[in-house]
């Protein structure tokens, strides 16, 4: 079985992105700019936007890390985000979710210029998507697609399982599978026999958030899986069927597999610096 080190190609996208940016400022051109903004206090999300910022600035790209109280009025971020769409200088914005619950976070959502939403989630992103014309893509979705293409995991043809059908994950990539030629399946919590209907996939991908999903005998011989969830269960981060346990036993069916941690996690990280750079040469004409 084929490890597919996300680790890795983050790292190769990070350093083409690098490397461009060096180029920009070697022109004596502006670097791209990204503008987070963070209302509350979770411990996961500050660590989630400290870590986008510290990869942003490490890139060579600028980054205005905006960390609002919890009591931040929705009219109050409205008007920092019509700041940031009016700036020129700003090429893409990020609005951390969750929101706190006083928030309607769709409509938060919407208030960012379309041609500037880094996470690819405005309304007109998602239609777009939907379309096969994406503009921006969300992150995960684009991280699982570009594993794929990177590890030669053709999709074309392919009967591929989508478990989860979140606006964040699960529908997305089905869309983007679709558009790709892939046959979809896609699963939820409604599901019937959700073991049976793994045992079809070509390549299954798992964004459920429940650990020990499918048993690795629920997987026909020479699968692909690609495990996006983060479940932390005593104190360790495994996904929806990926674990050291289970792992002994996936090696002896895969054809190919994700890790978790090391798998689809680093590539969300490194599809947001791809998009801020993206919108970027969009606006630059480059
Ligand atoms: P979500 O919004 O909670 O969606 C979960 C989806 O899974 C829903 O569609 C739900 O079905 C479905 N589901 C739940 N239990 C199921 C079950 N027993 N059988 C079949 N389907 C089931 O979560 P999300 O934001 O998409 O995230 C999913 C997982 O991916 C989480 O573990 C999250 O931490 C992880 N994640 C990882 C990354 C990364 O970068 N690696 C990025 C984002 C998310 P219903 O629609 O019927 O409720």
């Amino acid at each position: 079985m084929r490890i597919i080190d996300g680790k890795e190609c983050a790292q190769q996208v990070k350093d083409q992105i690098a490397a461009e940016v060096a180029d920009i400022r070697a022109k004596g051109q502006r670097p791209p700019r990204l503008e987070i903004f963070l209302v509350g206090d979770r411990p996961d999300s500050l660590a989630y936007v400290r870590s986008k910022d510290k990869t942003c600035r490490a890139l060579g790209m600028d980054c205005g890390l905006h960390l609002l109280p919890d009591s931040t009025s929705e009219s109050d971020l409205t008007a920092m985000i019509d700041d940031c769409n009016r700036n020129d200088n700003v090429d893409a914005i990020l609005i951390q979710l969750p929101l706190p619950d006083h928030y309607n976070s769709a409509r938060v959502l919407d208030l960012i210029d379309y041609r500037k939403d880094a996470d690819g989630l405005h309304l007109m992103n998602v239609g777009l998507l939907h379309l096969g014309e994406p503009y921006v893509m969300p992150c995960t979705p684009k991280g699982i697609m570009t594993l794929l293409e990177t590890n030669d995991i053709e999709v074309s043809g392919e009967h591929v399982v989508m478990i989860g059908r979140s606006q964040l994950v699960g529908e997305p990539t089905a869309k983007l599978l679709i558009h790709n030629n892939a046959t979809v399946t896609l699963c939820h919590s409604r599901t019937k026999n959700l073991s049976a209907i793994a045992r079809l996939g070509d390549i299954v991908i798992t964004a459920a958030g429940c650990p020990n999903l499918l048993q690795p005998t629920d997987f026909k011989e020479g699968a692909v899986l690609i495990d996006v969830a983060m479940n932390r269960v005593d104190g360790k981060l495994q996904g929806d069927v990926y674990s050291e346990a289970t792992r002994p036993e996936l090696e002896k069916r895969l054809r190919a597999c994700t890790p978790v941690p090391g798998g689809v996690g680093p590539m969300t990280i490194a599809m947001l610096m791809q998009n801020v750079l993206d919108i970027y040469k969009i606006r630059h004409g480059l």
